[in-house]
């Protein structure tokens, strides 16, 4: 059996991704800060698998408490969530993104080195490629993030490629997300948005639910089928499986070990579709209203996910109408999410 760090391991991609691991037969050492997570997910984890995982409250930040967890535990390998990820946020506090991310990534690398770990797999994003030239977008399409959150994973990726190119003894596995939503069938763990959301599908979940009374769709005139943006909706639990099946290819040593893919579904859907597809999931009825385009927002970003298909053998199975069925299901039974 294989021992796993997880980093931001409370998160919303983490948790999901440390139940998959658990179902996999790995075990999950998890440090967070707690900074955008709730301890409860500790909790519903054991719930859902019957675990409960080793947890760190910690900063990825703090050396000294780095140390101690790596000389404690024989960690085969990490995965990378910990960081901050609010676009809009990251332009007003560029510093502390650059602090959070990038800083705090390299510290935990020097650390990983230290100790011999060289098993590295990392939570980039879609965001790395800006506004595409065209779509589906592929790895190997130009690198143009559009506001510091994305630099700030560009960058960690590029920490990243000279890591392996000055040891290739490491294996990296970079991740691109596209846009994760849905949560756990099971309903206990699921996104925990604080405050209002900055994401479509949360925000759906909200005003169905009566937290919010409407929608506002950003922008009416783009040049997709009906004029809202589109996006590669993928559901978490995907997600999850992805970082599983990256783990079991980087342990085969005799291959190539630096590996970027776009995780996605290939698909795209615009902000109407969603709301179309969340009202049939749920039996509500979703208000929205028009409004100006969000600045910075893109019409269309959907992944080429035959990199992914090739190298992983993997390829997300859900649909938009499992990723709002659970949705749904997550934000009835967690009305205020962790909070009671
Ligand atoms: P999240 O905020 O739910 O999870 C991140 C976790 O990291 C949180 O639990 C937070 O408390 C913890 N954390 C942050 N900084 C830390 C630090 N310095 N030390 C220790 N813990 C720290 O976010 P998520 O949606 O689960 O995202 C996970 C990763 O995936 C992030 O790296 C994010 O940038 C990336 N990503 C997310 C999306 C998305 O839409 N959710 C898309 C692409 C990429
Ligand atoms: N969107 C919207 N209203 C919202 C939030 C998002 O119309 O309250 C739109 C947004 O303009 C984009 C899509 O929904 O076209 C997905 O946005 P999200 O913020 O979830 O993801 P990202 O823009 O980061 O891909």
């Amino acid at each position: 059996m294989k021992t796993i760090l997880v980093t931001g391991g409370l998160g919303y991609i983490g948790s999901h991704t440390v139940v998959e691991l658990i179902n996999a037969g790995y075990t999950s050492v998890i440090v967070d800060n707690l900074s955008n997570s709730s301890i409860k997910v500790l909790d519903r984890i054991e719930q859902i698998t019957g675990i409960r995982p080793i947890f760190y409250q910690c900063d990825i930040q703090d050396k000294q408490a780095l140390t101690d967890i790596l000389y404690k535990h024989q960690i085969d390998g990490v995965i990378h969530f910990a960081a901050l990820k609010a676009v809009g946020e990251s332009v007003q506090n560029p510093l502390e993104y650059y602090q959070n991310n990038v800083s705090g990534s390299i510290e935990l690398f020097r650390q990983l080195k230290n100790h011999n770990i060289k098993t590295i797999v990392f939570s980039s994003s879609a965001t790395v490629y800006g506004d595409p030239h065209k779509v589906p977008i592929k790895e190997d399409f130009p690198l143009k993030p559009t506001n510091p959150y994305g630099w700030s994973k560009l960058m960690i990726e590029q920490v990243l490629r000279d890591l392996y190119t000055s040891d290739n003894q490491f294996k990296v596995g970079i991740l691109r997300y596209f846009n994760p939503i849905g949560a756990h069938s099971s309903g206990l763990i699921g996104e925990d948005p604080q405050g209002i959301p900055n994401n479509l599908m949360p925000y759906i979940a909200q005003v169905a639910v009566g937290r919010r009374e409407y929608l506002s769709v950003f922008g009416n005139d783009y040049a997709t089928h009906d004029g809202t943006g589109i996006r590669d909706y993928i559901h978490v639990v995907d997600l999850a499986l992805g970082h599983v099946r990256t783990l079991e290819y980087l342990s085969n040593a005799s291959r190539d070990n630096l590996l970027t893919v776009n995780l996605g579904t290939g698909r795209g859907y615009s902000v109407l579709d969603v709301v179309q597809a969340f009202e049939k999931a749920s039996g509500k009825k979703i208000d929205y209203k028009f409004m100006p385009r969000r600045s910075g927002d893109i019409a269309a970003c959907y992944a080429d996910t035959n990199l992914a298909q090739q190298l992983l053998g993997w390829r997300a199975r859900f649909g938009i109408e499992e990723m709002c069925r659970d949705t749904w299901n997550w934000q009835t039974k967690n009305s205020n999410g962790y909070t009671n």
